[in-house]
């Protein structure tokens, strides 16, 4: 999975650092918003929902085709 980032849109607001669970080990945000270490993200997608900007887009790689 991943997360990407509109930078464009990005205010730099940091509300999505604060409504991850794991906000503090995920989240950097500093003029822009930077998602690392997602091992620790758990898909909820509130950081997205949370974003006034919807800047954030959270991708899983789950959905491949069967072979
Ligand atoms: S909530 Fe959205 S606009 Fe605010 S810092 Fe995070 S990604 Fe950027
Ligand atoms: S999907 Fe959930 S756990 Fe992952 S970065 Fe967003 S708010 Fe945090």
């Amino acid at each position: 999975m991943r997360i990407e980032i509109d930078k464009k849109k990005c205010t730099g607001c940091g509300e999505c650092k604060e409504a991850c669970p794991k906000g503090a080990k995920i989240w950097n945000v500093k003029d822009k918003a930077m998602a690392t270490n997602l091992r620790f993200c758990h898909l909820c997608t509130i950081c997205a929902s949370k974003c006034p900007e919807q800047a954030i887009l959270v991708v899983r790689d789950d959905n491949k085709p069967p072979e």
